[in-house]
């Protein structure tokens, strides 16, 4: 069967004498692979269409009951030029396609917080996409933090942010492991509706705090494989103590 999909392409390694193979994310969020026969000759139809990052429209063949696919056209919609002659907005671009190859669930919606994200780094911001991308992928996967209300009493004075309950705390309800964010939760709100403008808003050491926060967050709801994020990123993004 034939098909025409947009996708993200994740990863492109060769294969064989003159072909590649690449991995991709699709416009309905499905993770599937396919082969570019003679990808590898200069000559190749596919040229820089199937490099990774690339906002890509492919035309693959796929059988029933095969998981890999033929490719048949490739045709870039979005390289993403900007983004990828910044080398540190590049590490980011690459911090958010290994959670888009690794997270165990692709949850519907993954593939446009993606494209949205990469568009966001390609504008020029840069680590608040991370909070941003991480934010969002809490609200698809289900777990997404409670942050203009305390999760236990519902009031709106929060001052603390507590991981493993799920959100906000007020001074009243907080618990041991709870930690003092006072006005960031207000730019985590703002991040995760998607004004990443916030962002400027903060000093440098609470850009440390926020991004360890959400980390942390993802690594307690999501699972530990995010914890390996920390060695994708660079150390001046993301710190490698926990
Ligand atoms: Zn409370």
């Amino acid at each position: 069967m034939i098909k025409r999909k947009d996708a993200i392409i994740l990863k492109s390694f060769d294969y064989r004498n003159t072909s590649k193979i690449i991995h991709v994310l699709t416009e309905d969020s499905q993770r599937i692979s396919v082969i570019a026969k003679g990808a590898r000759r200069t000559t190749s139809r596919f040229g820089g269409n199937i490099e990774p990052i690339n906002f890509t429209q492919i035309v693959y063949y796929i059988k029933e009951d095969r998981d890999i696919g033929i490719l048949k056209e490739a045709n870039t919609l979005e390289p993403f030029l900007n983004l990828k002659n910044d080398l540190y907005r590049l590490n980011i671009a690459w911090g958010l396609i290994w959670i888009a190859k690794k997270i165990p669930d692709p949850q519907d919606g993954l593939f446009g917080l993606l494209e949205r994200s990469l568009t966001f780094l390609n504008r020029g911001f840069e680590e608040e996409v991370l909070v941003y991308f991480l934010l969002s992928l809490f609200h698809l996967s289900g777990v997404s933090p409670k942050i203009n209300r305390c999760v236990m009493c519902g009031s709106k004075e929060v001052k603390f942010f507590d991981i493993p309950s799920g959100g906000a705390q007020c001074a009243e309800c907080r618990v041991d492991s709870a930690i003092l964010v006072n006005s960031l939760l207000l730019v985590l709100y703002d991040l995760k509706k998607g004004r990443l403008r916030a962002w400027e808003e903060i000093v440098e050491s609470d850009e440390k705090k926020v991004l360890e926060i959400v980390l942390e967050y993802g690594i307690y709801h999501l699972g530990e494989w995010l914890n390996r994020l920390r060695d994708i990123l660079p150390s001046r993004i993301m710190p490698k103590e926990r």
